[in-house]
């Protein structure tokens, strides 16, 4: 077996073939393999005109076909399958070689995979790659993370697969050990959040004014043209206008009101927490769907717990449509800003260095949550790389600072006709509460310090105080 592959792909489901076709496509010559053969046999059988593949039954022989220093993607399922996986490579790699774990692993076990490997000489690139199976094929937006020695080789060629925009690829190097998978687990977090936004704006429109999933479909197209455009608003256009084949209704009204999850929301949500961060749209969007899928819970409060709720009486539609399209991009700014502020902890904590502008700029193309005002953000990093709040950035302070009374408008109208916004409603609350000169959460910390004399800071003088409250019961 001549070693003269570039690059090889280990984990051949829809995710691993895509991304080696799209390395064959882009003329490297690519080393395939699979646990089960037949996916390796049927790649190559339905793809094999695509490129250079060098198709291997063992692991031993496809390990064979690489060039050194190998280049080795795994793309199998998270978890005990990648670690049997890089168990299997170990033995057969040297100094030097290269595992890309391009699956959506935790960035914990990436951080000790990471570890383990380096003891052994092996660079361990935690990868976090964007795009579905779609993306994988036409160009993803990549996350590499490991040591930065690895992006030297690995980089061009990852950046050369990855989705371009205005030509600029949307791949960087991110950051130290497990940095790739932290950026995208967080990329995840604020997917859950944009798409729960977008279906309490659905929502509201639909409840608001009694509108069409067809006319609903008409306004998100409408607004992709302006500054809210991204592939999640285009899509929601084009599934509200999807018409069910069979019982001739709109599809969205046919499809179970539960939406499902991986885990990838909780993850960001649990690390959050670790990290004392606020991100709750992100926490917020992830109870949502934990609610929806609340079978009991509904079965028993459906029709039981009364609404006590006003109906709705709009009178000028347009008006109101602009006024969800407003609270929407500025409950999508909210959840941005926290999700960077997420990273900016985790990147403090971990010792990561994670330029969040150039974040935003890979995630420009190729992924689920690719959207003009991704510019927008880049930009804000550039004229701040130290910036504490996306928020507070001049141009997020003026556009959602526009959209202020409708966001107000929006989330009391919706409490008031008994309409569910959490990720709208936090939203508001998260920024009224971080713009707030005082909070109430002095009383809190009165609270701690006569229960559990937990003590407290003054406003008028330094030091930590502690106040004897047993005479005041
Ligand atoms: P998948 O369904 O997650 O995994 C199937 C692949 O894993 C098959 O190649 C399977 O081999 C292999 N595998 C499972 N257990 C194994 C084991 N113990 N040893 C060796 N191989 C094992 O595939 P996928 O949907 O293509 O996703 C691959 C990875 O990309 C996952 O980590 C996923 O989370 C991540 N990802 C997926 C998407 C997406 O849109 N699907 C997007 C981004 C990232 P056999 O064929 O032999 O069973």
């Amino acid at each position: 077996m001549s070693a003269r592959a570039q690059i090889g792909v280990t984990g051949l489901a829809v995710m691993g073939r895509n991304l080696a076709r799209n390395f064959a496509r882009h003329g490297y010559t690519t080393a395939v393999h699979n646990r089960s053969f037949a996916k390796t046999q049927s790649l190559i059988a339905d793809h094999g005109s695509d490129g250079d593949f060098i198709p291997s039954e063992s692991m031993a022989d496809f390990v064979a076909s690489l060039e050194r220093p190998r280049k080795v993607v795994v793309m199998v399922k998270a978890g005990a399958a990648t670690d049997a996986v890089i168990a299997e490579l170990v033995p057969l790699l040297e100094q030097g070689d290269i595992i890309i774990d391009a699956g959506n692993a935790h960035f914990p076990d990436t951080r000790r995979r990471e570890a383990e490997l380096k003891e052994k000489g092996l660079h361990y690139v935690g990868t976090g790659v964007s795009g579905g199976e779609e993306g994988a094929l036409n160009g993803p937006s990549i996350m590499p993370g490991g040591a930065p020695e690895s992006y030297e080789t690995l980089g061009p060629i990852l950046e050369d697969i990855s989705a371009k925009v205005d030509g600029v690829p949307c791949c960087t190097y991110v950051g130290p050990d497990g940095a790739g998978h932290f950026v995208k687990m967080v990329h995840n977090g604020i997917e859950y959040a944009d798409m729960q936004l977008i279906a309490e704006a659905y929502d509201l429109l639909k409840q608001g004014l009694g509108a069409s999933a067809q006319e609903i479909g008409e306004i998100f197209a409408e607004w992709n043209k302006g500054d809210l455009e991204s592939f999640l608003i285009e899509i929601t256009a084009d599934v509200l206008q999807h018409v069910d084949a069979e019982t001739g209704k709109a599809f969205v009204d046919v499809i179970l009101d539960r939406a499902e999850q991986k885990g990838t929301g909780r993850w960001t949500v649990q690390n959050a927490l670790d990290l004392g961060v606020p991100i709750t749209g992100i926490a917020e969007a992830t109870f949502a769907r934990a609610l929806s899928g609340s079978v009991p819970q509904r079965t028993a409060a459906v029709g039981v717990l009364p609404a006590d709720a006003g109906t709705w009486e709009i009178t000028d539609r347009d008006a109101f449509v602009e006024d969800v399209r407003r609270a929407l991009y500025s409950s999508k700014v909210v959840a941005y800003s926290q999700g960077f502020d997420q990273i900016a902890a985790a990147s403090q904590e971990f010792g990561w260095n994670i330029d969040r502008g150039a974040m935003a700029r890979i995630w420009r193309g190729g992924c689920i949550i690719r959207a003009r005002f991704l510019n927008r953000i880049t930009e804000a990093y550039e004229r701040d790389e130290n910036l504490p709040l996306l928020l507070a950035d001049p141009y997020f302070t003026q556009t959602v600072g526009e959209g202020v009374s409708s966001w107000r408008r929006v989330v009391s109208q919706a409490a008031l006709n008994g309409v569910p916004t959490p990720a709208f409603s936090s939203s508001l609350a998260y920024y009224d509460g971080v713009r707030a000169e005082r909070l109430p959460a002095a009383l809190i910390q009165a609270q701690r310090d006569f229960f559990g004399a937990h003590t407290y800071q003054r406003v008028d003088k330094p030091g930590v105080f502690h106040t004897e409250w047993s005479g005041d019961r």
